[in-house]
């Protein structure tokens, strides 16, 4: 069994319709994609998942589908006007743009991976007896490469934290980092950059009838937090959730679906006492951890990651960081948002954002802790931690591979394919489509008999189908069919009338819940 390369799981994406590039007859739109016909039934999976975990399961979590649109004001009061912008640099030669800070962080990932380069080959050498923790403080040249590491690190922090563009310039000409795509070196200044795409209403000219695609959809939910409290007789501690489109017009849009210019949030917004942030920060860590490692994904891939610059409006963040083929990046942020949103839009509206808390007798305005979690990494990481190549040994004891999608059953896009074994036997086919006519009405189920049975069971493979129905000759005897399992490729005779109830077991989503 092996892990698919990165190269490899893009071109199965578009292969079997899960993603395509978007309007990709007129050669694309740089950092935008759409869903094919898999891909959509995955993504509502992923969603129908966070969705009932965060709002069925908590009496206190409640959701909202808020507008992409919102009063510009909003966006003052927030602070991504003024503050949600990007170092940005550009090559005078070949005038491609760069986000600054994204440079010299790839140039301290060469200088990572000539450490672990270093390291591996010591490893060999030296074989069980390898100690790469001494190894790290005794070998001169690892030694060295890891200082240079976090010397830039350190200095990198200090430039983005202090909002230093000319440190930030002069860190990339000291270590003499070239243009990815040509070599050159002929640098403008690093310039900031909002991150916001602008549109304009059609009635009003001019500034004031600018309006901002949101970046994230967090600040819908803080603008509604009275009307839903008073609309849900919510009492503190209490959640807003919402799924959403968010928007950003990222320089450095690559790596596929993880970095989009049009992509989805779901955020769940978890308003509290003030004083109280550091132990429902600690809640939401560990519960939103367990949300991941509920699916089957490995403990070793995910990992948490505390933010070395906390944003504007934090006390404390941390990342939930997925081991994606390029390597542990951010997946979901936890962050302690203060009343930093609430308080910003009280003074900027001049309405009151408070709540009366009836045990204490006094209003306050409330801290609140956020989960916020990119849908479409959501599905690269999914798409990713579950694709696998395996040698399989067939029937005739010949040896072949197979694409496999090991996804979750009850995030499978299709739950079950039926298959008769030969389409041409209208007895086959007729009681093959009516399981499929009695299947559909509780899953998503396909009927297939367009190859042989070998070409159908490698297609379901592929798009992550966990069961199999092969519907043979025995079956008009006896009313049983063979079910195949996707995972342990076990074929089992079951009786038609046991169907439904043999593949409610294994995909509903319940058996995540509890
Ligand atoms: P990054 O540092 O990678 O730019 P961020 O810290 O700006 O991400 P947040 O503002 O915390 O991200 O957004 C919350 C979540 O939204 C992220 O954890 C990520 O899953 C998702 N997200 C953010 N930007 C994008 C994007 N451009 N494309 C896809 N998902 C995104």
């Amino acid at each position: 069994m092996a892990q698919i390369d990165f190269k490899a799981l893009i071109a199965h994406c578009k292969e079997y319709g899960f993603i395509y590039q978007s309007s990709e007859v007129y050669d694309g739109l740089s950092a935008v994609y759409d869903y094919g016909p898999y891909g959509s039934e995955l993504k509502n999976n992923l969603k129908e998942y966070w969705w009932r975990s965060m709002v069925h399961m908590h009496d206190n979590i409640v959701g909202i589908d808020a507008a992409i649109f919102m009063h510009p004001l909003t966006w003052k009061a927030s602070g991504h006007v003024d503050a949600f912008n990007d170092p940005l640099i550009d090559n005078k030669d070949s005038k491609r743009r760069y986000r600054a800070d994204v440079l010299v962080e790839d140039y301290m990932d060469k200088v990572m991976a000539k450490a672990n380069k270093e390291l591996d080959k010591a490893a060999k050498r030296f074989g069980d007896d390898f100690d790469r923790e001494l190894y790290k403080t005794t070998n001169p040249r690892v030694k060295g490469y890891l200082d240079k590491y976090n010397d830039i690190k350190e200095r990198l922090g200090n430039a983005m934290s202090a909002g230093d563009l000319e440190g930030l310039k002069g860190l990339i000409d000291e270590l003499e980092i070239a243009d990815p795509d040509t070599g050159s070196r002929n640098w403008t200044d690093v310039r900031q950059f909002n991150l916001m795409f602008s549109t304009q209403l059609g009635n009003i000219a001019g500034e004031e009838g600018k309006l901002y695609l949101r970046p994230e959809t967090a600040q819908g939910i803080f603008v509604n937090f009275l009307n839903v409290q008073k609309t849900t007789r919510q009492k503190i501690p209490f959640g807003i959730a919402q799924i959403g489109k968010a928007f950003r017009n990222e320089i450095v849009a690559r790596q596929f679906i993880f970095r989009m210019r049009e992509f989805e949030q779901m955020e769940m917004q978890f308003f509290i006492k003030p004083g109280t942030q550091k132990e429902w920060y600690e809640h939401w860590k560990e519960a939103r951890m367990k949300w991941h490692l509920a699916l089957g994904t490995p403990q070793e891939k995910l990992q948490f990651h505390d933010h070395d610059a906390l944003a504007h409006y934090a006390d404390a963040a941390v990342d939930i960081q997925f081991q994606f083929p390029f390597g542990f990046k951010e997946l979901e942020g936890i962050h302690s948002r203060t009343d930093f949103d609430l308080s910003s839009h009280q003074e900027l509206s001049g309405k009151k954002m408070q709540y009366f808390d009836p045990e204490l007798q006094e209003s306050y305005v409330p801290y609140v802790v956020e989960t916020s979690i990119g849908c479409d990494r959501m599905f690269l990481a999914t798409m990713s931690n579950a694709l696998q190549t395996e040698t399989v040994v067939g029937a005739n004891g010949k040896e072949s591979t197979r694409d496999v999608l090991k996804l979750h059953p009850a995030l499978a896009p299709v739950k079950c394919a039926i298959l008769p074994l030969k389409r041409n036997e209208e007895r086959l086919v007729k009681m093959a489509k009516d399981i499929f006519n009695d299947l559909r009405l509780s899953f998503n189920v396909q009927y297939d008999d367009t190859g042989s049975i070998g070409k159908l069971y490698r297609r379901q493979d592929a798009i992550g189908t966990p069961f199999c129905i092969t519907v043979d000759f025995e079956a008009l005897d006896d009313n049983t069919v063979t079910v195949r399992d996707r995972d342990t490729l076990e074929q089992e005779r079951v009786p038609i009338e046991k169907l439904e109830s043999l593949i409610r077991d294994k995909v509903d989503m319940k058996q995540l819940f509890v």
